[in-house]
């Protein structure tokens, strides 16, 4: 369901690079204070969906609108500026400097959020004097997460949030996306390989298969179809395509049965 007011509104995106397509035609939208997840198998588009979104490759097609302004082929900096964070897969950390010193940098003027970073990842207090290049994997896409938000971003946008982490350090980073989106009322954005955890974590979800998008919802109803979510992921795109109209046809049936 739309929010009346998205922060990120996407439409008919197409992106690639050296003139060849790899998404096709993604529409979606992000509100304040909502978490969505991009859901998908491997190379179906996700992260080069969210490079497009935040400016690190040129569009082919469509309109990418943010808090209000039309960015779409914006650069980098001026999509950041405005107020969205990538946490990108590689999490991009100074290796060479600590903690405390990745965090600074992140500093802009009159928009410093140390404090409230410190209190929403406080194991990130022990490594302030730590090099980040030291860090465990999960101390690290803490650190890339906290450093994301110490701008205080309108859009926390997070590519691949538990790759390489060990699930007790994945079910303690998830709810942290919830706490920011409730708290401040970010955006945020997800990219997640664990399926089950990115419909526990996220409102709404966004499926893609082979560059195009082939499931939308609301986590709570895709949650009970794993046929549908299995067909997606493994590009079954007729099946896909079908369980996604029995999913819609439920869904209607139900909502007319609901009193109004
Ligand atoms: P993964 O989960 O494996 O990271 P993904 O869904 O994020 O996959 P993308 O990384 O967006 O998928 O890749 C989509 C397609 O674009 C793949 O076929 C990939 O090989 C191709 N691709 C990605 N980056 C580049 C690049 N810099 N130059 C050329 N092709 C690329």
């Amino acid at each position: 369901m739309p929010t009346a007011d998205p922060l990120l509104e996407v439409e008919g995106l197409t992106a690639g690079y050296n003139g060849t397509a790899v998404v096709r035609d993604v529409a979606l939208h992000v509100g304040a204070g909502e978490v969505v997840a991009l859901l998908g198998s491997n190379g179906a588009g996700k992260t080069t969906t969210l490079s497009a979104i935040a400016g690190l490759i040129k569009p082919m097609g469509g309109a990418i609108r943010f808090r209000g302004e039309k960015l779409t082929g914006a650069p980098a900096h001026r999509v950041a500026r405005r107020g969205l964070a990538l946490v990108p897969e590689n999490r991009a950390l100074f290796a060479d400097l600590t903690t405390r010193e990745n965090l600074r940098l992140a500093r802009v003027r009159g928009r410093s959020n140390e404090d409230d970073v410190l209190d929403l990842l406080p194991e990130l207090r022990k490594c302030l004097g730590r090099k980040a290049g030291m860090l465990s994997g999960g101390e690290q896409q803490m650190l890339a997460v906290g450093r994301a938000l110490v701008a205080r971003p309108a859009l926390l946008v997070v590519d691949e949030m538990s790759l390489g982490l060990a699930p007790v350090v994945v079910a303690r980073l998830a709810p942290v996306l919830r706490t920011v989106a409730a708290s401040f009322g970010t955006g945020v954005l997800v990219v997640e390989q664990h399926v089950a955890v990115a419909l526990n974590v996220a409102e709404r979800a966004y499926v893609l298969a082979q560059g195009r998008l082939v499931l939308e919802g609301r986590t709570a109803d895709l949650r009970s179809r794993r046929d549908l979510l299995l067909a997606c992921y493994l590009g079954d795109l007729d099946a896909a395509t079908q369980l996604n109209a029995e999913v819609a046809a439920e869904v209607a049936e139900a909502q007319a049965a609901q009193p109004a």
